[in-house]
């Protein structure tokens, strides 16, 4: 529910309407949207207290309708969120691209993925050292080896990493080595999880989970910041769908959905929405064309012998062919690639 109060309100109304809410228990927001002001009451209590608030002096209207992630909306925030990932900006004008292999196997493949996207204008690394794998028979990733090989990659190429986190108590251990904590689509809902990434200071790429809505994805992302990490980046990676051409099916319109209804920044994975590297190219056009912020892709230097997901990764050749046509992409669109 968010009060909204009148243009030019006084403090001292102001101040009486926030005592108010405050000594009914009520935990809420303040908005300050230009000359606007917007309370957002983010509890239960909300609806009880709404008669009393609706005559207070000061107060405009209240809007029932309110989403019900009041920190991640924009109607908390209009501007966009940068969320800075070491040293480079997500969310800004530039269309970041993060590239690397599925999962980290080698310190030679992580050092040869790493030159080669960095070359082609990749500005952030990923690669899976604890991998959340739908067989208990597939590999699982090199665990804190893995974040050792990225930790080095990163010192040789400049480039910051991101990799995935898949258990709450392992969140200080990756912590300790990544510039960005991956949240996978398998664990978008592990709600304890997203509460321990929300009490640490690294942002947080969180992937919408294979059968979640937009609504559940900002809800996550809601999970976070509400636990005070306000640097959360969005990813759409594809659904389930009826449709079985493609490993999933890429949600373009969730890019421009959720541009709309959060500040958050976007990007979009097309690895993992199309399944086959053929169709990697053209996804992630699509994914800049419709708004988003960045693209997650997979990259191998042999993806014939990948441990995992090797038929989605592009070669670097392949890799170096897509960032000169999605620049053309991103320049159409007023944005830039580095
Ligand atoms: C990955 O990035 O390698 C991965 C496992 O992605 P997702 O969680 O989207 O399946
Ligand atoms: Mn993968």
């Amino acid at each position: 529910m968010i009060v909204v109060l009148e243009p030019g309100v006084s403090l001292k109304d102001k101040a009486s309407i926030v005592r108010f809410i405050e000594q009914a228990g009520g935990r809420l927001l303040v908005s300050e949207l230009g000359d606007a002001t917007h309370i957002g009451l983010v509890d239960s209590t909300a609806q009880a207290l709404a008669d009393r608030i609706q005559t207070m002096s000061g107060v405009a209207s209240i809007r029932s309708e309110a989403p019900p992630y009041p920190q991640v909306s924009r109607d908390h925030q209009a501007t966009n969120s940068i969320v800075d990932v070491g040293n480079v900006a997500v969310g800004d004008s530039e269309i970041v691209v993060m590239a690397g292999p599925c999962s980290v196997e080698s310190a030679e493949q992580i050092s040869l993925v790493a030159r080669g996207v960095s070359e082609a204008g990749a500005r952030i690394l990923r690669g899976g050292a604890f991998k959340p794998r739908t067989s208990p028979y597939s590999f699982q990733g090199l665990g804190e080896e893995g974040l050792h090989l990225l930790a080095a990659a990163r010192e040789e190429s400049g480039l910051p990493i991101v990799t995935e986190v898949v258990a709450p108590e392992d969140v200080g251990l990756v912590g300790a080595h990544a510039d960005m904590l991956q949240i996978g689509a398998r664990n978008m809902q592990n709600f304890r999880l997203l509460s321990e990434v929300g009490a640490q200071p690294l942002p947080v790429l969180l992937k919408r989970g294979i059968s979640s809505s937009i609504e559940e994805l900002l809800l996550a992302a809601e999970y976070v910041v509400s636990a005070g990490n306000p640097s959360v980046i969005l990813c759409e990676r594809g659904i389930r769908t009826f449709e079985t051409a493609t490993r999933n099916t890429f949600d373009v319109s969730a890019v421009p959905v959720l541009k709309e209804r959060t500040h958050l920044p976007v990007i979009v994975d097309p690895s993992h929405a199309a399944g086959v590297r053929s169709l990697v190219p053209p996804l992630a056009a699509a994914g800049v064309a419709a708004g988003a912020d960045g693209v997650l892709v997979e990259v191998h230097n042999d993806p014939d012998s990948a441990l995992s997901d090797g038929p989605q990764s592009l070669t670097i050749p392949g890799f170096t062919t897509m960032m000169s046509r999605l620049k053309a992409v991103a320049d159409a669109m007023g944005r830039f690639i580095h």
